[in-house]
């Protein structure tokens, strides 16, 4: 059956599984065409990703610029369409819903993405961008959706006089509260948050992550994190997934990730942040050599092993397996069992 529950029709049982289960998600590009016959070359944006998300969780994204945390965001949000591998939402198959289930999905998975600017119309004034939704699906006459903007506007901390002033009027804080007024109009389940909080100063970025905190408590929403910042997945997410080049490498809880990372890149990454703790000031440190390859041409077996300073021969030879090591804990190396590299 092609529908998707709305919160009021769940049962407990249903709370109890995923919100959203993605399964060997693989999104291809086609590059720049190379070689001496002009070959076109594919970029393996995304490849083979596998997470899930319950109800009222965070799941943070982490890696660099071009490991495919964004393309994740968007084949998740339905932006992109998928080359191979599914994503259930409320068990149910996104690329198989009818008219009614996809209009429906639509509504409950939301998007923010850290370009506020973008985001709104300069021409059109912040009542007018936050009542949209409302208009688009015809709910209430003017009136009353003019009220109801008012109402969201005040629920996300904005006074009423911001309703008929334009985006470049507002600061950077401002506009992320004004999207997410836009986004929670629709009341939406689960809400993509692509890099929220990277454009804004450090003091709006903890007003932002507590804003955001607030909100999930508040409406039981789930977020998909995106994000390139350690600090910040540490204080905001529940769980995290580490991507490096397309794939992900490990995966846990957030403590364990950040006190007992078994991945040499999850390492790196948590050693390139300045900490307060003096006693892991004197822990050799992990550093990954030279600047990510391009994901144009992804080196072989475990993509991170020209970087690795612990790669051996089966390294370039062989992709690790995703290996469960602990509750909720999953890595991708050959040499995880060897290795210690906790915190
Ligand atoms: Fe390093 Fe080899 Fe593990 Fe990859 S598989 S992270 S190269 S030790």
């Amino acid at each position: 059956m092609n529908k998707i529950m709305t919160a009021a029709s769940m049962t407990a049982a249903d709370t109890e599984a995923p919100l959203l289960v993605v399964e060997s998600l693989t999104r291809r590009f086609a590059g720049r065409r190379s070689g001496i016959f002009g070959q076109p070359s594919t970029v393996h944006a995304v490849d083979n990703v596998g997470f899930t998300i319950r109800r009222g969780e965070t799941l943070g994204l982490v890696g660099e610029s071009g490991s495919g945390k964004s393309t994740i965001g968007k084949l998740v949000a339905r932006i992109l369409a998928p080359s191979s591998g599914r994503v259930l939402f409320d068990g149910h198959d996104l690329a198989g819903l009818d008219a009614a289930g996809s209009r429906e999905l639509t509504r409950q998975i939301q998007v923010i993405f850290q370009d506020t600017l973008g985001a709104l119309n300069p021409r059109l004034t912040i009542g007018h961008q936050v009542r949209e939704g409302l208009d688009i699906h015809q709910i209430g006459d003017a009136a009353r959706r003019d009220e109801t903007a008012k109402a969201m506007l005040a629920k996300v901390g904005l006074a009423p006089e911001l309703f008929s002033r334009y985006p470049h009027e507002l600061s950077g804080g401002q506009r992320q509260r004004v999207v997410m007024a836009r986004v929670l109009l629709l009341e939406p389940t689960l809400i993509v948050c692509d890099e929220p909080v990277s454009a804004l100063d450090v003091s709006v970025q903890a007003q932002v992550i507590n804003f955001l905190e607030d909100l999930q408590k508040r409406h039981g929403l789930a977020y998909l994190f995106i994000s390139h910042d350690l600090r910040v997945v540490r204080q905001i997410c529940d769980r995290v997934a580490v991507l490096y080049l397309g794939r992900i490498v490990e995966q846990a809880p957030r403590t364990s990730l950040f006190q007992n990372p078994r991945h040499p890149y999850t390492r790196s990454l948590i050693d390139a942040v300045p900490i307060a703790d003096p006693d892991a000031r004197h822990r050799t440190k992990t550093v990954a050599k030279g600047e990510p390859p391009s994901p144009l041409a992804p080196p072989s077996g475990c993509h991170f092993h020209t970087r690795c300073p612990f790669a051996v021969a089966r390294c370039s030879a062989e992709v690790p397996a995703v290996r469960t090591i602990g509750l909720d804990h999953s890595v991708a190396c050959h040499r995880v069992d060897e290795l210690e590299l906790a915190a």
